[in-house]
């Protein structure tokens, strides 16, 4: 019977702690983990305001269609938050509609087999048919990596990379098309071309084979016949966060433990110390879900490993809540992106009260600007000496000038996040191998898990958790 420490209460390793719970209650005698603040949920945090409005910190939605969004689908089943649950389904106009920053206008992303003959102001040069036969017929390439913008421009064409993959990854992970590997954000997209020399053959594939192992769940079943694209839950997604708590300590063995900061690690005879609050706690294996630049610290007995943990390098991102009393909004979607060539100084900004009218409290529109990420310093200045009030002040501004909105927000709040996306810049994967590599040559009893490696959206860090507890589970 074994003896496991968890190091991180964000998504990952509370889902760790739930697989080991479910899948190896037998094999294990005792569970413990550790998160450094004074709540779990890591980047998952809500504020609802008294009259029902809802913000979300952090994530907002969880996406459907990979093997990992059904996964998630599955676990919310399972913690029995299916009637929590609010979905965006395929008609839902924030599910159609995407926009775009054009010269300051907002330009629905192309969506349907109609969009694909019809002009549209986002691609200048061409009808979006026919990037559709240039990545058809775009000759496979097999590259250890490159970069998204390249990716996209090489098999797309210029103006999707600079228009589309662009934002997307301003988007997705704050950060710039021209640095992130295709390889590790997007991985089907690789594999599409390595596989099946083509990303639309290969999706259409991996679409398949995305819900195989899933299909008998109603859950999923559920959302295939309403067509869920997203979902989030009816007062925020901390809801999966306290859902997971109660759950994994409800089924006893098992120890969450808040304001506990590891602050060292060390590995002998198969045995790892767990160094918290001066006291030492040996164990038979570690999960660490903590940010790697937060690892590495505690692994300075391996200068390797340290050093290649602390080069995956993390951004800043400003998150600003606006609410306004009237419906001032003139588009309805999901929210709009900003490519980094735009005259714009947000990554994007989410139409919260579109998505979920549900979570609207006493106003109509709810807005959240995302700034900063890659862009940081350029935007506004020193993440540690900039005030709370010249980010509101530029958030305010540029709800005017792309969305023209004149009135002043009603309600507003601001969270600096300070390195909450890691940037899987190009040649990531060879850092993770190097890192397992040095896990194994030094015999550490130690996976890692979180969203520093293999995929930051919450579906990820729950698959991948999964992943690792099984792999953990069958060596015992
Ligand atoms: C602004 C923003 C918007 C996002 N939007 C979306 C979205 O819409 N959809 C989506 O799918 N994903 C989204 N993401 C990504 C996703 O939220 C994160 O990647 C995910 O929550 C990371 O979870 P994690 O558990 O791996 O790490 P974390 O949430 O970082 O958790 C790690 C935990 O470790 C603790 N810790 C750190 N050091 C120590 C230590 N030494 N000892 C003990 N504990 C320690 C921390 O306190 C923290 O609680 C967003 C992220 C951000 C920041």
């Amino acid at each position: 019977m074994a003896t496991v420490a968890i190091l991180g209460g964000g998504i990952s390793g509370l889902s760790c702690a739930y697989y080991l719970k479910t899948l190896g209650s037998s094999k294990l005698k005792y569970v413990f983990l550790l998160d450094k603040s004074p709540k779990f949920g890591g980047w998952i945090q809500t504020t609802r305001f008294p009259d029902g409005a809802v913000f979300e910190h952090g994530p907002r939605t969880l996406r459907v269609g990979t093997k990992a969004g059904y996964n998630a689908l599955v676990l919310a089943d399972k913690l029995a938050l299916m009637p929590r649950i609010l979905p965006l389904t395929k008609d839902h106009p924030t599910a159609k509609t995407n926009f775009i920053l054009t010269q300051n206008e907002l330009t629905p992303i192309p969506r349907g087999f109609k969009a694909l003959f019809t002009r549209s102001p986002l691609f200048s040069e061409k009808l979006p048919i026919r990037y559709l036969f240039h990545e058809l017929n775009c000759k496979r390439e097999i590259l250890e990596d490159e970069s998204v913008y390249d990716f996209a421009r090489r098999r797309i064409g210029d103006e999707v990379a600079r228009k589309v993959l662009d934002p997307m990854c301003r988007g997705i992970s704050a950060g710039d098309a021209r640095e992130l590997s295709i390889r590790s954000m997007f991985p089907g997209m690789y594999e599409s071309e390595v596989k099946h020399g083509s990303v639309i053959k290969g999706s259409i594939r991996d679409g398949q084979e995305a819900i195989s192992g899933y299909r008998d769940f109603a859950i999923v079943q559920k959302a295939q016949r309403e067509f869920w694209r997203m979902w989030t839950l009816k007062t925020g997604l901390t809801e999966l966060i306290d859902a997971l708590a109660c759950t994994v300590e409800e089924r006893g063995v098992t120890d969450l433990i808040f304001d506990a900061k590891c602050s060292g690690l060390t590995f002998k005879d198969n045995k790892a110390m767990v160094a918290v609050d001066n006291e030492n706690i040996q164990v038979d294996h570690i999960f660490s879900s903590i940010p790697s630049q937060e690892l590495s610290p505690l692994v300075q007995s391996y200068p390797t490993l340290a050093e290649e943990l602390k080069s995956i390098p993390s951004v800043d991102v400003a998150v600003v809540y606006l609410e306004y009393t009237g419906d001032v909004l003139q588009n309805n979607g999901f929210g709009f992106l900003a490519p980094s060539h735009e005259d714009s100084k947000v990554l994007g900004i989410v139409f919260d009260s579109c998505c979920f009218s549900e979570m609207n409290g006493n106003s109509k529109t709810r807005i959240t600007c995302m700034i900063g990420g890659r862009w940081f310093k350029e935007v506004l200045g020193d993440p540690e000496t900039v005030s709370e009030d010249a980010i509101l002040k530029l958030a305010v501004s540029a709800a005017g000038k792309h969305l023209r909105i004149s009135e002043q927000p009603v309600r507003h709040k601001v969270v600096l996040q300070r390195q909450c996306i890691p940037q899987y810049v190009l040649g990531h994967h060879k850092k993770l191998e190097k890192i397992d590599e040095e896990i194994k040559k030094h015999n550490l009893c130690m996976s890692l898990i979180g969203a520093s490696y293999k995929g930051a959206g919450v579906p990820d860090c729950i698959y991948n958790a999964k992943l690792s507890v099984e792999k953990y589970l069958s060596t015992l």
